[in-house]
């Protein structure tokens, strides 16, 4: 397969414009041309995961966390970071991070933790804003239908859980026809008036290319009259964390063993339990701290996470508990996310998960 068909695919469902602006996700080695014929799947991409892709036989190593986060200015191998690129390219192995984008989409790394939790009714915690945009084109009324409809097929008019949504006005639009223009009606040089539909959608940015493009094979215009503006617009279906709903409320208690055996968690740090059971429950797979006062405000009886420090635990003041399980913990089941996202959508695609435990925390017990 060429690898630019995979990775279109993958961000068709986290697109790299969802990943925050410290991110680095996407296409790190490799020509999106080339073919692939193997894929190893890992949370991190370490010196020992390219070696195990060079014995497997595999060209392309997905990864979670991206290896590179920051320009790298000299290739001489003297840190783990340098060693994985030159080893890579000296193989032939492409690298791709799939990052904060998958963090940041519901179903993506925290849908998983929310799966297998067994959360229900789940909702992104802190929606991430700047990411709708809306278009307001004026067609001829009787094209309209056609329009909208072309719209709403290029990913334009769903808001929650409705689809072909739009707002319709009707009025006339003004125009003269300069030369060598072939006017769909009127004259050229003559002032015209037409009775026109104003149509206003909204859509998610990273659709811009397609819905433009629809918009202009459909509408009947030379010259198409549209406005199209970033809407501040919180996304709800995109952004950090997931809170959701137990199927029956448990023991704090219960709770916790619940979480260390789904997470297969070595241990689970966590802050005063308040002797309240525990129902509604925010999970934010790696480093989730910054989502505490969403959590607190969405009503989470939990909050599980990963790399609290010491004074950070205080922040709970006893209206949530804070489950801090490990950061590898909260994550690891993000490969076989991963892994299940290709195999259906491309089964005959040889994929695998890494066998390497790439976590560099260790526990002695
Ligand atoms: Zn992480």
């Amino acid at each position: 397969m060429r690898l630019n068909v995979l990775t279109s695919y993958l961000e068709s469902l986290a697109p790299l414009a969802y990943q925050e602006s410290y991110d680095n996700s996407g296409l790190l080695v490799g020509s999106p041309d080339r073919e692939v014929h193997h894929a190893l799947v890992s949370l991190d991409c370490t010196e020992a995961v390219v070696d195990e892709a060079i014995r497997l036989g595999c060209d392309l190593i997905i990864s979670h966390h991206p290896i590179v986060f920051r320009g790298l200015q000299r290739f001489n191998g003297s840190n783990y970071v340098e060693r994985v690129i030159i080893k890579a390219i000296k193989h032939d192995i492409a690298i791709y991070a799939i990052h904060t984008n998958l963090d940041n989409v519901a179903g993506g790394v925290n849908g998983k933790i929310a799966e297998r939790l067994g959360l229900r009714q789940t909702q992104v915690l802190q929606p991430k804003g700047d990411l709708l945009n809306k278009l307001v084109v004026f067609v001829p009324v009787n094209h309209a239908t056609a329009v909208r409809e072309a719209l709403f097929a290029a990913g334009a008019g769903d808001i929650g859980k409705y689809d072909a949504c739009s707002f319709n006005v009707t009025g006339y639009g003004t125009f003269r026809a300069g030369e060598g223009t072939k006017p769909f009606v009127g004259q050229q040089g003559e002032l015209h008036r037409e009775e026109e539909t104003r149509v206003e959608v909204i859509y998610p940015s990273d659709r811009q290319q397609a819905v433009l493009k629809s918009l202009f094979e459909t509408h009947p215009y030379e010259e198409v009259a549209y406005d199209s503006y970033r809407l501040q617009n919180h996304y709800p279906a995109v952004g950090s964390g997931l809170i959701g709903q137990l199927e029956q409320p448990m023991e704090e208690m219960d709770f916790l063993g619940l979480l260390k055996e789904k997470l297969a968690a070595t241990v689970i740090r966590h802050t005063a339990l308040r002797g309240q059971p525990i129902a509604r429950v925010a999970v934010c797979g790696g480093a989730g701290g910054f989502l505490l006062k969403p959590a607190i405000r969405a009503g989470a009886d939990v909050f599980v996470t990963a790399d609290y420090k010491y004074h950070e635990f205080f922040d709970a003041e006893g209206k949530t508990v804070i489950a801090d399980v490990g950061h590898f913990e909260s994550e690891q089941f993000t490969q076989q996310l991963l892994l299940e996202i290709i195999q259906k959508k491309f089964p005959t695609f040889a994929v695998r998960l890494t066998g390497i435990d790439t976590n560099p925390i260790k526990y002695y017990s």
